[in-house]
């Protein structure tokens, strides 16, 4: 890794660890809030890579890193310590954002424009845990945005077809995340997955990632595969299982095994590279913990997408603490020469988050 490449890697941590304050809170900026991924983001552009930097979060509020008014085109800089370090700039809101269904349904209740260029949808706003918030993720947000009118609970294949085609000739993206709440004990969401992705897929050609729990069958990787889903997703959160117990109490009821089995499951259907998960560093797997499991997952060719963990307002870990910089650059080093070494690289992935890249700066690690 070279100097400029070792700032750029640095300089990502330690945005998404410690957040962005804006100089102007009424600026007008959107803030995502709720639903796929860690939320309370900010798309920002940085050395020509689009990041999700947390803006609206309370840990936000005291970064040392501050941001200028954006300019009409969307650019700042951002300080720190008085000094400008970086020129930023602040995605325009995508067209497909103007239009509406027949019905009236706004496009943007039905699919948002993540980072750069990635559709994503979160195809069922809710959840069989959400009810009691005891049993529930506790990061989770899924019924925020539903409860305050900015999505619809169920998207339905036809209302995703006519967004995706939308947000392709409109904007350019180049693939798609759908992920969903989970409905039940047992597909998991494979089955709205399936039918979300055959719909898309007939209108137009798109790459998606589905991201669900392990189905209680195996038999579903090769529906969603047949469906049309190109990647898949599979998020552990977290490793180690008294942090799992207590950070999603429900989850954790699909232990570590059936994980493991369902990854192999799925290596061998969708291929190696192409089957990825989520862990949010931060909520109490030491670095020890963390790189072990992502040995482990890397082994089975199964992609470690490991994100700082943001609190979500609203949340009951709200105010629970983002991990330190230098926690993350412990884990996403040896990481990313881990994923460099067994030739698994996030740019070659049809869709999903680690093709993304924006939610960590692993990415920046594997050069
Ligand atoms: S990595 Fe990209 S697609 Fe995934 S949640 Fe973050 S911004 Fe969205």
């Amino acid at each position: 890794m070279n100097k400029a490449e070792a700032i750029s890697s640095q300089l990502i941590t330690e945005l998404q660890s410690l957040g962005l304050r804006l100089e102007d809170a009424e600026s007008g900026i959107g803030v995502r809030r709720g639903g796929a991924g860690p939320s309370d983001h900010k798309a920002v552009t940085i050395g020509g890579k689009t990041i999700m930097v947390p803006i609206a979060t309370a840990g936000a509020i005291n970064s040392p890193f501050v941001a200028d008014h954006p300019d009409t085109q969307g650019g700042s800089v951002i300080r720190l310590n008085g000094k400008n370090i970086a020129s930023i700039a602040f995605p325009r809101q995508p067209r497909f954002y103007g239009l509406q269904t027949a019905d009236g349904v706004p496009y943007s209740h039905i699919a948002t424009l993540h980072a750069a260029d990635v559709l994503a949808t979160t195809v069922l706003q809710s959840c069989i845990r959400y009810s009691n918030r005891k049993k529930s993720c506790q990061f989770c947000a899924i019924g925020q945005s539903l409860d305050a009118g900015r999505t619809i609970l169920r998207k339905t294949p036809e209302q995703l077809a006519e967004v995706a085609r939308a947000a392709v000739e409109l904007d350019g993206v180049k693939h798609m995340v759908i992920t969903t709440g989970t409905p039940n004990l047992t597909d998991r969401g494979a089955a709205i997955l399936c039918e979300s992705a055959l719909a898309v897929k007939a209108a137009v050609d798109l790459p998606i990632q589905g991201q669900c729990e392990p189905p209680d069958d195996d038999v579903w990787f090769k529906r969603m595969k047949a469906a049309g889903i190109d990647s898949l997703g599979m998020h552990l959160e977290a490793v180690t299982p008294e942090v799992r117990n207590r950070i999603m109490p429900g989850k954790a009821g699909v232990p570590l095994e059936r994980y493991m089995d369902a990854f192999d499951a799925a290596v061998s259907v969708f291929g190696r590279g192409e089957v990825s998960t989520y862990i949010l560093a931060g909520l109490g797997d030491t670095v020890e913990a963390i790189l072990s499991v992502s040995k482990q997952l890397i082994d089975k060719g199964v992609y470690p997408f490991v994100v700082p963990f943001i609190p979500i307002t609203g949340t009951p870990l709200a105010h629970y603490p983002s991990p330190d910089p230098r926690f993350m650059q412990d884990i996403l080093q040896p990481l990313g020469a881990m994923l460099k070494q067994a030739g698994l690289r996030s740019a070659d992935m049809k869709a999903g988050c680690a093709k993304c890249g924006a939610c960590s700066a692993l990415s920046s690690y594997e050069a």
